[in-house]
């Protein structure tokens, strides 16, 4: 099943040039997310949620927040492979996203969608445009939401920390611009 829905992910891809995975074996027991820093033609970060064994994914231009004052517009692109949750390296030029990629953050979520009282499975929840989850990750911890809306007949998702008690207004993507993975930031991950 899981295989289907990465039809759009291998078709976009050569193996025997691009170093991404395309498999899914890299299973947990506690569902993980990834934010990947990726510099192709546009730097932009891509958010990963593992969800029934893929990686439902959005590329989020200017990254996330960790101020729930900012909402960021979130497009969705295709499911990915779970084994593309710790992907750092290279996409070779004339590739698809040829560029860099490194982990800039990581770690596990729990779904917080709820109704009367009953989890609503993940699926559901993107499926609807209202996913609701709580991260775990080195840089990034709370509570944030995922949004399909529309504007002026344009329809988008839009990507942001719930509301706190306390504003965090900390430029988080300024400050720790490394991978939790390798250490390295983009520019020395491509020098070697
Ligand atoms: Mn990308």
């Amino acid at each position: 099943m899981a295989e289907d829905k990465l039809t759009k992910y291998r078709e976009k891809r050569d193996f025997n040039v691009t170093p991404e995975p395309h498999t899914s074996k890299k299973t947990s027991e506690k569902p993980r997310f990834v934010v990947q820093k990726h510099k192709s033609r546009n730097l932009h970060y891509d958010f990963r949620l593992e969800v029934d064994g893929v990686l439902k994914s959005w590329a989020v231009p200017k990254g996330p927040s960790v101020d729930y004052t900012q909402k960021r517009l979130a497009i969705p692109t295709e499911d990915h492979p779970v084994d593309y949750i710790d992907f750092e390296g290279i996409i070779p030029e004339g590739n698809y996203g040829a560029g860099t990629v490194i982990v800039w953050d990581t770690g596990t979520y729990r779904n917080l969608k709820e109704k009367d009282g009953q989890k609503v499975p993940m699926e559901k929840t993107i499926e609807d445009g209202h996913v609701e989850f709580y991260l775990e990750g080195e840089k990034i911890k709370g509570a944030y939401a995922l949004i399909h809306t529309g504007r002026e007949g344009r329809k988008f998702w839009l990507f942001f920390k719930m509301k706190e008690l306390n504003r965090n207004t900390r430029d988080i993507l300024t400050e720790r611009p490394e991978s939790v993975l390798s250490g390295k930031t983009i520019e020395e991950l491509e020098k070697g």
